[in-house]
């Protein structure tokens, strides 16, 4: 008999897990219906900031794949459709048709939740205002787009995290005068270390970002219901436009209101098969918790990287198959024009508060061999645990070629190496690409010899 696997959410981890599903199931085995409450599947909401600074010129460019597409490989995509509640009892989940205005319930052998993270918007007076948005959609760059073309000059960025800063390089991009507003003493400071993090203030700052550090938001002015400014501590800051963007929460509500387990940190509970605690109900992406693979702690790391695998995990597993997910490590990068910033594991201050015995070192050293054209200053930090050598975490800040090496030392991380071990390790040299110590053992050598 033909199995129903349903999907509540159309991007990443939902459409992953169709994909996968539909592979190793054909329709008549497993029909798959998605339900997806806006009119797009599978999008690169990470490609946004750079289609909002003009480096990607179209829309469509950011789109894999769309229903159509998805339906014509034999899955059900049903646009414009929210799920409103799930019955784990009955195994139904009510949907509303938003286009035809009218509910129904559908009835699943398997459901899969993949609902994603909501910006987190403070309820600060003003910020329903004209002006004030997100940049979590192609509908929001959409909006964004038609209030730069209506003629704003001045921008506020509220908040120095990954989002932030590729938004406020896209809108100078555009030719904005544009203003950052971080609550932190630092941009990046909820993701790297205050020290790795001054090289990005003083490039943003170079590059003629205003930034207004350790300042509190508390509202907006709103004239005629458009936004006129950004009400801070330190007084007002002239807006036309303001972004936010204060990181996400997982959208769990669902899931907790049919009893399937939210853990602590918001997400929903998974084991590394992406099995909820309820029969029958898996979860992947953005709205779940995941392992640390450092701390071992149940942890919210709202990344493509991890929803794009996670759901083809689920997808396999569902569809019969064994596939388990590994956990995360934070890795992460980002880029604010010719500056690169990436990190893996804990900082300092985070190993520190998980409880580790911390030693840190950082290394100035440069992409290239200095002798080479191109060659570009860069910082690494490693953090590892005294005693052991275990390394526990690394922040890099750099020029073109730096932010990727961020990549073997998540590799090490992963396999639980030591500094000593890392600063052994065959890495390639040639002086286009490195100098002939690289950058990366260097940093393992001196950490090496703190243990
Ligand atoms: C501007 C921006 C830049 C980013 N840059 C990066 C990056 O560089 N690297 C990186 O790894 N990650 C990045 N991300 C994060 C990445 O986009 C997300 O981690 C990823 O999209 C998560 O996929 P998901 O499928 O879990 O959730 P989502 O992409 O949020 O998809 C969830 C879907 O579920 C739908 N939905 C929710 N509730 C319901 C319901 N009740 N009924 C029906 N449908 C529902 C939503 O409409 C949505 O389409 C970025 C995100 C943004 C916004």
């Amino acid at each position: 008999m033909t199995q129903r696997l349903v999907i509540i959410g159309g991007d990443a981890a939902g459409m992953s897990a169709a994909s996968q599903a539909r592979r190793a199931k054909s329709a008549g085995e497993l029909e798959i219906v998605v339900f997806e409450r806006s009119t797009r599947t599978s999008y690169a909401a990470c490609g946004l900031p750079y289609l909002l600074g003009g480096f990607v010129k179209s829309p469509d460019a950011l789109i894999a794949r769309t229903p159509e597409q998805h339906r014509a490989k034999g899955i059900d995509v049903r646009t414009r459709h929210e799920v409103t509640a799930i019955d784990a009892k009955a195994r139904t989940v009510t949907v509303s048709d938003l286009s035809a205005g009218r509910d129904f319930t559908l009835h699943y052998d398997e459901l899969l939740i993949g609902t994603g993270a909501s910006g987190i918007l403070p309820p600060w007076p003003g910020i329903e205002a004209k002006g004030v948005l997100q940049l979590r959609t192609l509908d929001d760059a959409a909006r964004l787009d038609a209030l730069l073309d209506a003629g704003a000059r001045r921008a506020v960025v509220v908040g120095a995290g990954y989002i932030g800063l590729e938004v406020a390089e896209g809108l100078l991009e555009r030719g904005l005068d544009v203003t950052v507003v971080e609550r932190l003493d630092a941009p990046m400071g909820a993701v790297l270390d205050a020290d790795m993090a001054g090289g990005v203030a003083d490039a943003m700052r170079a590059a003629g970002v205003t930034l207004r550090l350790g300042t509190a938001v508390t509202g907006f002015t709103v004239v005629g219901g458009r936004v006129t400014a950004v009400e801070t501590a330190a007084g007002p800051v002239g807006a036309d436009i303001v972004v936010i963007g204060l990181g996400v929460r997982p959208n769990a509500e669902l899931a907790r209101a049919a009893g399937v387990g939210v853990g602590e940190a918001g997400g929903i509970v998974v084991d590394d098969h992406l099995r909820t605690d309820t029969p029958h109900i898996w979860a992947a992406g953005d709205c779940v918790e995941s392992r640390h693979r450092v701390t071992g702690r149940s942890v919210v790391v709202a990344l493509g990287t991890h929803a794009n695998k996670q759901g083809r995990v689920a997808g396999t597993n569902i569809a019969g198959g064994n596939a388990s997910f590994g956990g995360v490590l934070g890795t992460a990068i980002t880029r604010f024009q010719g500056v690169e910033i990436a990190r893996t594991g804990l900082t300092e201050r985070e190993a520190t508060a998980a409880g580790f015995d911390a030693v840190a070192v950082t290394t100035e050293s440069s992409s290239r061999a200095h002798y080479y054209p191109g060659a570009e200053p860069m910082t690494i930090k490693l953090v590892a645990e005294r005693g052991t050598g275990r390394l526990l975490g690394a922040q890099i800040v750099g020029g073109t070629g730096a932010g990727k090496r961020i990549d073997v030392l998540a590799t090490a991380l992963w396999c639980e190496m030591t500094v000593a071990e890392v600063a052994g390790m065959d890495l390639s040299y040639a002086p286009p690409f490195s100098p002939v110590w690289d950058p990366v053992l260097l940093a393992a050598g001196k950490a090496a010899s703190r243990i």
